[in-house]
C-alpha cells in the first residue's frame, strides 16, 4: 500500500472512531492481525528513517481533484436544430426557471501531462482508494467506477450504485440497468460503446437496515461529484444523458423537477446535456407515455449525435 492510501485510511480510521466515541461508544473490537497490519507500515517507515529514530510522519492526503465552480447558470435551451459537436444552450426571454440552472464550467483537463488512458487509469485508481465519506468507504463493497468506452461520444449519468452495482462492481447491472441496457441496444448501441457513470461512486450505506437502497444525499454527491467531471473532461462525450431527478440534482447541486426539464438540452461543462427519467421510474410506472418520453429524449441524443434512426425506431411506443 502507498504512503498516501495508508494516510488516508489511517485517518479514515481516526475520524471513524472519534465518531464512535462521541457516540459513547468505549471499546471496539480489533483482531490481533489488523493491528499488526496497521503497525507495520510504520515500523518499516522507522527503519528507513534517519538514525534519530523520529517516527515517519503520516503522509497528507492524496491530492483530490479539484471542483470546479458551481454557479453559472445555463437556461434551458430548445432541441439543437440540426447535430453540432458542441453546446446547444440558447438564450430565451423568459426569467430562467430556477430548475434551469445548470453547471457549465469550461472542460479543463485535470491531468494534461497524461494520455487519456492513462490519466483515466489514475483517477480510477484514486477513486478505488477514496475514503473521503468515511461512513460509504466503510459499508461499501467496493467503489462503483464506471463501464464503457472511454473514446464514447455518449455517456449516461446516473446517481449511485445499488446493492447490485456495489455486488458486481459495475453501475446499471440491475433490473433498472437491464432496462438501460435495453435502451442503449434500441438506440443501436451497446454497452461497450457508450460510458456509463454515476454522481456517487459507493453504495449510499443503510444502516440498520439488511436491504434495499436509499437516495443520496447532496452533500454525498458533492463530495463524489469531482470524480465524474474528471471522467467526463477526460471522456469529452458529445452528449451527456442524465438519468433522474437524483443524477440531475447531484450535477447541479440542488433538487430538480425531471418531469419539468426532461426533454430539454441544457449544458454540463461546456457538452449537451439531456435529462430524462431513471430507467427504474420507467419500470415502477410501466406508463406507455412515460416510456414514449423517454425514447422521444434518446431520438433526441441519436439526432444530436447523427446516428441513424429507422422509421421503426422513430415508432417506438406510438399507438398503431
Ligand atoms: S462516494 Fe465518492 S467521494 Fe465518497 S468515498 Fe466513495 S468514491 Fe470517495
Amino acid at each position: 500500500m502507498s504512503d498516501d492510501a495508508y494516510g488516508q485510511l489511517l485517518a479514515a480510521s481516526i475520524q471513524h472512531l472519534e465518531l464512535l466515541k462521541a457516540r459513547g461508544l468505549r471499546h471496539v473490537a480489533v483482531q490481533p492481525q489488523t493491528l499488526a497490519a496497521l503497525a507495520a507500515p510504520i515500523a518499516a517507515a522507522a527503519r528507513a528513517a534517519s538514525p534519530s529514530i523520529r517516527p515517519a510522519p503520516v503522509p497528507a492526503p492524496a491530492s483530490r481533484p479539484t471542483q470546479a465552480p458551481i454557479s453559472a447558470p445555463v437556461v434551458a435551451a430548445a432541441r439543437p436544430p440540426a447535430p453540432v459537436a458542441r453546446p446547444v444552450s440558447s438564450p430565451v426571454a423568459a426569467p430562467p426557471p430556477p430548475l434551469a440552472a445548470v453547471l457549465t464550467a469550461p472542460p479543463v483537463s485535470p491531468t494534461p501531462a497524461l494520455p487519456k488512458a492513462e490519466a483515466f487509469a489514475a483517477l480510477r485508481a484514486r477513486a478505488l482508494t477514496c475514503i473521503r465519506c468515511p461512513h460509504l468507504a466503510s459499508s461499501r463493497r467496493q467503489v462503483v467506477f464506471g463501464v464503457g468506452d472511454i473514446n464514447a461520444r455518449l455517456m449516461f449519468v446516473g446517481e449511485a450504485p445499488g446493492a447490485d452495482e456495489d455486488v458486481q462492481g459495475e453501475p446499471f447491472v440491475g433490473r433498472a440497468g437491464e432496462l438501460l441496457t435495453k435502451m442503449i441496444i434500441g438506440m443501436g448501441l451497446t454497452r461497450a460503446t457508450v460510458y456509463i457513470g454515476n454522481v456517487l461512486k459507493c453504495r449510499p450505506d443503510t444502516p440498520g437496515q439488511p436491504s434495499g437502497n436509499r437516495k443520496p444525499t447532496t452533500a454525498e454527491m458533492q463530495t463524489c461529484l469531482p470524480y465524474l467531471q474528471e471522467q467526463i473532461d477526460l471522456i469529452q462525450p458529445q452528449v451527456l444523458v442524465a438519468l433522474g431527478s437524483t443524477a440531475m440534482e447531484g450535477l447541479v447541486g440542488h433538487p430538480v423537477a425531471i418531469s419539468k426539464i426532461r426533454g430539454q438540452w441544457q449544458s454540463y461543462r461546456g457538452i449537451p446535456l439531456m435529462p430524462t427519467f431513471h430507467p427504474a421510474y420507467v419500470l415502477r410506472n410501466q406508463a406507455m407515455a412515460i416510456k414514449r418520453q423517454v425514447w422521444e429524449d434518446l431520438l433526441a441524443a441519436m439526432e444530436h449525435l447523427a446516428l441513424p434512426i429507422s422509421e421503426k425506431q422513430r415508432n417506438y411506443f406510438l399507438k398503431p
